[in-house]
């Protein structure tokens, strides 16, 4: 593999659902290592494209390519063993289940083939990364707060080892000072080995965190490139980020 293949590739993939295609031919890239931003407005096919890269939603046409090898149209479990994770919106915890126990789902694949060692350094990983939920490994998921649960689900997506990490609005309803430590978290993927394409509403947020970006409008990549220059972009900063150009 040479450094500079992309660690996810989308090559003008549509995808959509029944009569409705919601992405036209979208062609974007995530580099090892690095964090992009995905803006766009509510219903502009963000969550679509995340479906479609990580197995939940099959393609219609297009390719997804995986650390230099096509991945297209492997179910979501595949995907994971790859090397390819995705939070959903809206934090799916599992409620009845503890913080660790959580956590060792997000490994489940990993389970019996990795000395176990392994597995608990990542968990000891994880606490350092997010130490609520260190303190809270025994708790119920389901009586976490908000942030706190997002914070588990983004965990237990790391606990797979992803390459990338696909991330759909962590910051939805949470409290300004919990959202900066969960962008914070996010932004340290990277040092870690883990790349992360995010899905975000708030924009400003999402490109102080990222190094590049892409917006999308009804199904097609509008624009791209470094966040500085889309910040500074008047119709990016005019439309996401609330400024006149
Ligand atoms: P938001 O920020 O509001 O989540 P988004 O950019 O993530 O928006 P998507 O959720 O990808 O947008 O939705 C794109 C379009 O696809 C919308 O018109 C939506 O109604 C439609 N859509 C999404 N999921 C489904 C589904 N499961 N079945 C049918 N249509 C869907």
């Amino acid at each position: 593999m040479s450094p500079a293949q992309p660690v996810l590739r989308l090559e003008a993939l549509s995808a959509g659902y029944g009569g409705l295609e919601v992405l036209h031919g979208v062609d974007l890239v995530v580099q090892r290592n690095e964090v992009v931003a995905l803006l766009g407005a509510n219903g502009a096919g963000k969550s679509t494209l995340l479906a479609a890269s990580s197995g939940l939603l099959r393609p219609r046409r297009g390719r997804v390519w995986l650390d230099g090898a096509e991945v297209t149209g492997l179910p979501a479990e595949r995907l994971v063993r790859l090397g390819l994770a995705h939070v959903p919106e809206r934090r799916q915890v599992f409620a009845t289940m503890t913080v660790l126990e959580n956590l060792l789902l997000g490994a489940h694949h990993r389970l019996g083939r990795e000395p176990r060692a392994a597995i608990q350094t990542d968990l000891a990983a994880m606490v350092q990364v997010f130490p609520r939920l260190g303190e809270r490994s025994r708790q119920l998921a389901g009586t976490l707060s908000g942030g706190e649960q997002q914070m588990l689900a983004i965990a237990r997506g790391l606990m797979s080892r992803p390459l990338v990490l696909l991330l759909d609005e962590p910051s939805l309803g949470l409290a300004p000072l919990v959202a900066r430590d969960i962008f914070q978290a996010v932004a340290a993927l990277p040092a870690r080995g883990c790349a992360v394409l995010l899905v975000e509403q708030n924009a400003r947020a999402a490109l102080q965190v990222a190094a590049r970006g892409y917006v999308l409008e009804l199904g097609r990549i509008a624009a791209e490139g470094p966040t500085d220059a889309l910040a500074n972009d008047a119709r990016v900063s005019a439309a996401y980020l609330g400024r006149r150009g």
